[in-house]
């Protein structure tokens, strides 16, 4: 937090939180707290544990029948987008371990049902707030919002919506739910702020899938301003400035103007065919978490999906979901994308994403562990189960499997396998399935891009995943920011090891993607291409954007580029070089 004038009646203020979703926006604001009840803890006597069960159990249902409304509303007006996220809200609701737990509070510990179920979902938040990945980490809003809902209702209190906002302004809130962020939605809001969130949060998620700019984790903020102080909200960069002077707002409605000239003629472009300077065409695909991020990828162009990591289905489900539930989404996935392809990921967790109740992480090193491919093989029942899905979404032929975390070829023979185990007991089941599907894997372990030349005769294509990939050659942590300086792709022995993998690949006549974050790196693209890429996967929010630096860029520009990085030593002194050449190229972006 930085004061910038000595003014003490308007000062201006600075706060940093987390950018959720893009967009400058400036007008006055609007406080919206809800009153926050944290019940006493009350000891009950024997009589009382049954009514309190009761009211407990019924307060559950009210928040459940209120999410469902809610969910009602969102899916008529907004689609499946924002419907979803209520929908997973209600899942927590069903989870009756969970329930649970909270019951036997109220039965062994004696607590009311108010504090039973403060203690027992705020002993869950921490759970959440604990875990290394942020996605996780951010579902502790909604066990938040969720302990606050039912609290509310055992407490008989009703809840005050932000029925009426007056004129449009940006609202600033502590903690906002999907209900309060649709509702808002429809009254024209000019952008959400709020103190608690992250960059996976439902605020997050539904701001970005509805276009309202938004900044989340704030912190403190909502105790420094009051409603009518005029707010800058830039959700580019995560910033609220409060009470701007003149010369900021200024500042900022010059920033406004480019970003939205920028993002016009970007998107404007994005569903255009990408090539080269030199008529190569590029492919760029998307990276996927959620089936509901078609309708995104769609509208930026996307030439298929990359990847589509399938944790999250595990996530969102109380049990494993059933092969019939996973060939569904599956299936719905590659009938929206055709003629598009679809590579499927099968199930990559261990390491920093845990699904409790299928892996909870108790590993001395989780990263080195029982992870991705290597817990699959040993569950050989869910595994089956995911390959006959994918095989059953393969109808047109469409989609192909992708293999996370492969260290060598034994797991390739093992899988291939089980896969033709999969297709005979879906001909005997009489089922309908796509018969020939390709099967590429993940190369993110080093041992694969040493003998990337012999797997690349065994599988159909390599999908370089460099999140892990620089990990695991580097032995940096990709989530510790302790030693995050150290972690890059632009260091010369991953570069190395991604030019190896894709000659090893062009060798063998079998096609090389990328799909970790690097090929989402505007940085990195010209370097890319240069290696010979043809086909790029990342988040649809990079892909009007890295298809537009494709098509500014000449092969023989990149290849200059390449030649003279590639003998450099010390990542930094790559990083300079490549980032003088983009400012150069492209000084329009340059500020992205
Ligand atoms: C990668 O490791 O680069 C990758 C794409 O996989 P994930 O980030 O899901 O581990
Ligand atoms: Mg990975």
């Amino acid at each position: 937090m930085k004061n910038k004038t000595e003014d003490t009646a308007v000062q201006e203020m600075v706060l940093e939180g987390v950018a959720a979703s893009p967009g400058i926006v400036i007008g006055p604001c609007f406080l919206y707290l809800e009153p926050f009840w944290e019940p006493e803890p009350r000891v009950i006597s024997r009589d009382e544990i049954d009514k309190e069960i009761n009211i407990f159990r019924q307060s559950v249902q009210k928040s459940h029948d209120e999410l469902k409304k809610s969910y009602q509303n969102a899916l008529d007006q907004f689609g499946n987008d924002v419907a979803a996220i209520m929908e997973m809200q209600m899942s927590f609701l069903e989870d009756h371990i969970f329930l649970q737990e909270v019951e036997e509070a109220i039965e062994k510990k004696r607590y009311d049902a108010a504090y039973a179920t403060f203690t027992v979902f705020r002993k869950k938040k921490e759970y959440f707030l604990q875990m290394p990945n942020e996605y996780f980490r951010d579902r502790a809003f909604d066990i938040q919002f969720l302990k606050e809902s039912i609290i509310k209702n055992i407490l008989g209190k009703s809840k005050n919506f932000a029925t009426s906002i007056g004129k449009p302004a940006v609202v600033i809130a502590r903690n906002l739910s999907p209900t309060d962020t649709v509702q808002l939605y429809q009254q024209r809001v000019l952008g959400l702020a709020t103190n608690m969130g992250g960059k996976t949060s439902h605020t997050a998620i539904i701001a970005r899938s509805l276009g309202v700019p938004a900044v989340v984790g704030l912190k403190k903020m909502t105790d420094l301003v009051k409603t009518g102080d005029t707010v800058i909200l830039d959700g580019n960069n995560g910033k609220v400035v409060l009470n701007p002077t003149p010369e900021t707002i200024e500042t900022y409605q010059e920033q406004q103007r480019i970003f939205h000239n920028l993002e016009e003629q970007l998107l404007k472009e994005s569903t255009l065919e990408t090539q080269t300077q030199e008529g190569k065409r590029i492919y760029v695909h998307a990276n996927i978490e959620f089936q509901d991020e078609i309708t995104h990828l769609l509208k930026v162009g996307a030439d298929g999906i990359g990847l589509f990591r399938t944790e999250g289905i595990f996530l969102n489900s109380n049990d494993l979901p059933s092969e019939e539930k996973q060939a569904e989404i599956y299936s719905s996935i590659a009938a929206k994308m055709y003629p598009r392809k679809v590579i499927i990921r099968t199930l990559d967790i261990g390491g920093d994403k845990i699904i409790s109740g299928l892996l909870d992480n108790k590993e001395e090193n989780p990263f080195l562990g029982w992870r991705a491919i290597r817990f699959w093989l040993d569950h050989r029942a869910g595994f089956m189960a995911q390959l006959k899905a994918i095989l059953r979404s393969n109808v047109k032929g469409n989609v192909q499997i992708l293999l996370p975390m492969v260290s060598g070829l034994g797991e390739i023979y093992q899988v291939r396998e089980l896969l033709e185990a999969a297709k005979e007991e879906l001909r005997n089941e009489g089922l309908k399935f796509g018969e020939s599907i390709d099967l590429g894997i993940m190369i993110e372990i080093p041992s694969v891009v040493v003998m990337a030349d012999i797997l690349a005769r065994e599988v159909d294509f390599f999908s370089i995943g460099t999140n892990d990939l620089v990990q695991y050659t580097l032995a940096v942590d990709r989530g510790n920011e302790k030693v995050a300086n150290l972690y890059s792709h632009f260091h010369p022995a991953v570069l190395r090891m991604i030019k190896m993998t894709i000659d090893a690949g062009k060798q063998a006549n079998i096609p090389v993607g990328m799909c970790g974050e690097m090929a989402g790196d505007p940085l990195a693209v010209p370097i890319l291409l240069a290696m010979g890429f043809e086909s790029l996967s990342a988040s649809h929010s990079v892909i009007p954007e890295i298809k537009k630096i494709i098509r500014e860029l000449s092969l023989s520009d990149c290849d200059a580029l390449y030649n003279s990085i590639k003998d450099i030593s010390i990542t930094s002194e790559i990083i300079q070089v490549v980032k003088a050449f983009f400012r150069e190229r492209f000084p329009d972006m340059a500020h992205r």
